[in-house]
């Protein structure tokens, strides 16, 4: 006879899961970090790719305000075209891949859709894997089952926020 409140209180395990995709605005701070331009420099250079040196004064600030809203996913403030704009004018100030943000945030709303691997230290692709000064480029670490990507490159190399994840690995 089946006990039905031992089944009740054993709940089967989850089947293992792809973990959750990186947020769009995660992923672009880290390509930004990975290329070593902090936002200050990423607002002036755009400037410049917009064809509006005087940025480098006071409108930097403008440009700056637009890309912290577009690291922090809040699109709704950010308005349509500054977004469309910003994702136009933004591989030329550090390189990343326009598909791979559009693929995270569609992926926001309908979590089901496939996501590409991306590094979870520098946030590299496929499409845009890290080469070393010897122009050899990185792979992926055998991760664990659930456990977000890391490529060679970033063995050992995970930063400040990264330590959680280290001390896991531990
Ligand atoms: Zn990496
Ligand atoms: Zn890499």
């Amino acid at each position: 006879m089946i006990d039905v409140e031992a089944t009740r209180a054993a709940p089967p395990p989850p089947p293992p899961e792809a973990p959750p995709a990186m947020l769009p605005g995660v992923y672009l701070a880290k390509r930004r970090e990975a290329a070593g331009v902090p936002l200050d420099v990423a607002a002036r250079a755009l400037g410049l790719v917009y064809g509006n040196p005087s940025a480098s004064a006071s409108g930097a600030a403008d440009y700056r305000n637009q890309l912290q809203l577009l690291e922090r996913d809040e699109l709704a403030t950010l308005g349509k075209d500054a977004t469309a704009d910003l994702l136009a004018a933004l591989p030329r100030v550090f390189r990343f891949d326009p598909n791979v943000w559009l693929a995270l945030l569609a992926a926001r709303t309908n979590p089901d859709l496939p996501v590409p691997l991306i590094c979870r230290n520098c946030a590299c692709t496929w499409n845009d894997a890290c080469s070393d000064s010897g122009g050899e480029t990185c792979g992926w670490v055998n991760t664990a089952v659930g456990e977000p990507a890391l490529c060679t490159m970033c063995i050992g190399a995970e930063g400040p926020d990264g330590g959680e994840e280290l001390r896991h690995a531990a």
